[in-house]
């Protein structure tokens, strides 16, 4: 299969192009046509396989330009990730000009929210930090549409459960959710029972 099977925009396409996929991975094959039908989603799969692109290609492709307030919000267990998952997200959009600002610890609170402050589309952030944000209200959770819970296992090893709930707890119930994760443990598969409906499930 092609990108171009896919109803994308020439801005994603190009995108695309510029990074070189040259065919969507397994997991982008499974998941890209079911969020571009804003269904839910959980996915069970390793790092490598092309996940990211997997939720950042149709994310971009839907997300409104013109809408200044956060429409997605990633959340990931570490920095690192935080860095590297906004990284490919402003990739896929370049050509459209996406916004992603990425909100973690251990870096200075006013300039994540200074850049929350300014249009935004899609936010990448840590636990902790995103809830600081939205109790210290400058991060506006009431536009967000598509919600994504990567390396959920790694955020339950590291404790991060009950922030995640609390979270989930803030973003509008109208939603699109996808939770990927490498294995299942019980707690995540309640977490997906509690908050994810009818969800289309995919393993790679
Ligand atoms: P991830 O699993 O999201 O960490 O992606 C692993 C690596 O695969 C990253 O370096 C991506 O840039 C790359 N990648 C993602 N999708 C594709 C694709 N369709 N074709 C080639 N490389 C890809």
């Amino acid at each position: 299969s092609s990108f171009s099977n896919y109803k994308l925009s020439s801005e994603l396409l190009k995108a695309i192009s510029m990074l070189g996929f040259k065919k969507p991975t397994r997991v982008q094959e499974e998941v890209i046509p079911v969020l571009l039908e804003n269904k839910d989603i959980i996915v069970k799969s390793q790092t490598g396989s092309g996940k990211t692109a997997s939720f950042a290609i149709p994310i971009c492709e839907l997300l409104d330009w013109d809408e200044n307030k956060p429409q997605a919000l990633v959340i990931v267990p570490t920095r690192e990730l935080a860095v590297q998952v906004k990284e490919d997200v402003f990739n896929i959009g370049r050509f459209k000009r996406v916004k992603v600002p990425a909100i973690y610890g251990k870096s200075p609170f006013h300039l994540q929210q200074k850049e929350l402050k300014q249009k935004s589309h899609v936010v990448v952030g840590t636990p902790g930090r995103i809830i600081d944000h939205i109790e210290r209200k400058t991060f506006d959770t009431s536009k967000i549409k598509y919600l994504v819970i990567d390396e959920a296992d790694e955020m339950l090893n590291m404790g991060f459960i009950e922030d995640l709930e609390t979270i989930i707890s803030n973003i509008p119930r109208d939603r699109v959710t996808m939770l990927l994760s490498a294995t299942m443990p019980k707690d995540i598969e309640d977490l997906c029972k509690k908050y994810i409906k009818n969800p289309i499930h995919v393993e790679i």
